[in-house]
């Protein structure tokens, strides 16, 4: 199937609640381009000059979301730009997007990367982590972010109930601070499911799906990937 028939076919089966972000890391502009006449608006990038050389060359309608781990460093790079940054996992890397933000003149989407996987490799807060963050006072003066959603990605195994498991815990997680009343901090988004869970994941209560290799076909494993943005 063509990159045009996947992304219809997934999108149609799609509940009207749930954002699809065509993950194009790795990609040729070419490819994405495919995706955008078809409709798609929402792009997902793992690495921050990736995404900023197709920002400058594709068509500025874009939702840009960037979905890899980052380096502090790196921020400004995408603050002009960026409409949602889904890995964001410390204060500090919030600190960073914040002055950026205010640089720029704009307040900044952010959803905040929750550690529910078995494996170590995988980036996020754990509860306490998340807790400490959210009391903090530092936190409470930044004008410039908005935290809106939370982000998780879990295990990798064909293991479906440990899959559901980790999704339920997300959940769980996010339906207890969906209450919270900071002005800076109010939840509406729950980004989980990738190509092989996105269906279990909207069982279990996601609103934004993130997905790749379902529309543009595999990437190849020699290409570096999942690392730092
Ligand atoms: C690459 C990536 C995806 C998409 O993965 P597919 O299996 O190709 O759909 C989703 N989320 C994150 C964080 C990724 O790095």
């Amino acid at each position: 199937m063509s990159i045009k028939e996947n992304l219809l076919k997934i999108k149609s089966a799609l509940p009207e609640n749930v954002i699809l972000v065509a993950v194009s890391k790795t990609k040729p502009v070419t490819d994405l381009m495919v995706a955008f006449n078809a409709g798609q608006r929402v792009f997902g990038e793992n690495k921050i000059q990736e995404m900023t050389e197709k920002w400058e060359q594709m068509p500025k309608d874009i939702q840009w979301h960037m979905i890899g781990h980052i380096q502090t460093n790196k921020v400004k790079f995408m603050a002009p730009y960026v409409s949602l940054i889904h890995g964001v996992d410390s204060l500090k890397l919030l600190e960073e997007i914040n002055k950026q933000s205010l640089k720029n003149n704009r307040i900044i989407d952010c959803l905040l990367q929750i550690h529910i996987a078995e494996e170590e490799t995988k980036f996020g807060l754990n509860e306490d982590e998340l807790n400490n963050l959210l009391d903090s006072e530092s936190f409470k003066v930044m004008n410039n972010i908005r935290i809106v959603g939370l982000m998780g990605m879990a295990t990798f195994t064909d293991n479906q109930f440990q899959i559901q498991k980790e999704f339920e815990h997300l959940k769980s997680i996010f339906d207890t601070k969906k209450s919270l009343s900071i002005v800076n901090c109010q939840l509406s988004i729950l980004s989980m499911g990738m190509s092989g869970d996105y269906q279990l994941a909207i069982e279990c209560g996601s609103t934004m799906v993130r997905i790749g290799s379902s529309i543009f076909g595999g990437r190849s494993p020699l290409t570096p990937e999942g690392g730092i943005a």
